[in-house]
């Protein structure tokens, strides 16, 4: 019987301590916190977007970073097998809006409570307040690992599944990567990624709070069109955030680095600049002999409106039947590109995920296992992976920690 060690009690490490099991290993699973699933517990806003009903070729392209080397993991543990799965072990599952799929009870404790009922069913020990502080590597291979207590544990295979740097709060602190690089292997840039972004103007400031739904977002370098979206975005007190500016950030987030970038917001992405004058006109004529700050009530959020006003540059007391055509067509114009420029992204403690990771060309695809050290596996976040919202994350770790979890038990 193989002797497996999982180094972290989140989602990958979870799966794989339970497929090492079921494969028949003697498994060993080691969390640094005081409980399992830290992380996986504030998932989807506590509700835990546990994976996507999307068709499996879709998931590839949510995934943003190295697709193709989830290949095998997707298709041999692929969205519909979790589904499968957790209903098995007694979570009920229902299907949300863009294919999201959560435990039909909104609760991403029943998650946990049914991973860790399998884990003590398959007789898994489960060692919490457990720090792991090296890998012991030996003539290629690994051994075991070295607790932060001092104490030496020996095993046949280790498997690293200690997430990202995200949310540190939650365990997450980046140990998997020096363990990697200790190892001789590569971890590429780290960002900060699916996180909020700063923004340069006044205005910002002013729109805090605000939630604007049924937007499209651009966001270009220059004349370059980096990421365009239809979605929702909200305003914070330092700049912009929600679903589609969340998604951007993993696509942008490296250009963002180095330089500004021009956020582009169309407020009404229904209407073409032609629909929108006639309608603007209209409002106009409906009120005439009103001032321009209140003729436009009808066309934003109470919020939106004095900034509109501000922005358009037409004065905000002129009498709407004095305003000129080319005023009108500028303000048009504002409505359709409302432009902020992005300074920043936020840092990882508001990062749902970290972009970069141990480089997947020294892992083989077909197992997880590492090319350099033979025996020791990695799964999850700590992997150079990430993908948009919607439960795709999840799938990667889940996934990942599958093959990891049947290779390294495997004699
Ligand atoms: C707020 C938030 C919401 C999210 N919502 C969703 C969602 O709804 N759907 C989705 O798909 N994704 C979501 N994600 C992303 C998802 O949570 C992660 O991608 C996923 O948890 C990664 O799993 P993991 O097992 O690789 O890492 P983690 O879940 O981070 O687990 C790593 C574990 O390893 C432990 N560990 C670390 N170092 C050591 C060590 N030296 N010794 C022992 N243990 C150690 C940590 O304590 C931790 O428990 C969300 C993320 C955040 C932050």
């Amino acid at each position: 019987m193989r002797k497996v060690i999982v180094v972290g009690g989140g989602a990958a490490g979870m799966m794989a301590a339970v497929f090492a099991a079921r494969q028949g290993g003697k498994v060993h699973l080691l969390e640094k916190n005081e409980k399992l699933g830290k992380k996986l517990f504030i998932t989807g806003k506590g509700r835990c977007n546990l994976t996507n009903a999307a068709d499996i070729e879709e998931l590839f392209n949510a995934v943003v970073s190295n697709p193709k080397f989830l290949y095998s993991s997707f298709y041999s543990f692929t969205n519909d097998q979790t589904i499968d799965f957790f209903e098995e072990l007694g979570v009920k599952t229902k299907v949300e809006r863009g294919g999201r799929v959560f435990p039909q009870s909104d609760h991403s404790s029943d998650v946990i409570s049914a991973l860790s009922r399998e884990l003590s069913r398959l007789g898994v020990e489960v060692s919490l307040n457990t720090e792991v502080k090296e890998l012991i590597v030996e003539g290629g291979r690994v051994t075991g690992v070295l607790l932060a207590s001092g104490k030496k544990l020996v095993s046949d295979a280790v498997i690293v599944a200690s997430g990202g740097i995200s949310y540190p709060s939650t365990g997450s602190t980046g140990d998997g990567y020096r363990f990697a690089k200790e190892c001789g292997h590569k971890v590429t840039e780290l960002l900060p990624s699916l996180v909020p972004m700063e923004v340069k103007e006044w205005y910002a400031k002013e729109l805090m709070g605000l939630s604007l739904r049924n937007i499209e977002i651009r966001i270009t370098d220059g004349k370059k069109k980096l990421y365009e979206e239809f979605g929702e975005m909200l305003f914070t007190h330092y700049g912009v955030t929600g679903p589609v500016i969340l998604s951007a950030s993993s696509v942008v987030g490296k250009g963002l680095k180095k330089k500004e970038l021009t956020l582009h917001i169309d407020l009404k992405p229904a209407l073409t600049e032609e629909q929108l004058d006639k309608r603007v006109l209209r409002e106009f004529e409906a009120n005439q002999n009103r001032q321009f700050k209140n003729s436009v009530d009808s066309l934003f959020p109470a919020k939106l409106k004095p900034v509109m006003v501000e922005l358009s540059g037409i004065p905000e007391e002129k009498k709407v039947n004095e305003i000129t055509r080319e005023e009108r067509i500028r303000f048009v114009h504002l409505i359709k590109d409302l432009t902020m420029t992005l300074t920043g992204l936020r840092g990882y403690n508001e990062a749902i995920i970290t972009k970069g990771g141990v480089s997947v060309r020294e892992i083989d695809p077909g197992s997880m296992e590492s090319k350099n050290v033979e025996g020791l596996y990695f799964a999850g976040e700590v992997l150079d992976l990430d993908a948009v919202t919607g439960g795709y994350n999840l799938q990667i770790a889940w996934s990942t920690g599958y093959l990891a979890g049947i290779n390294a038990a495997q004699e």
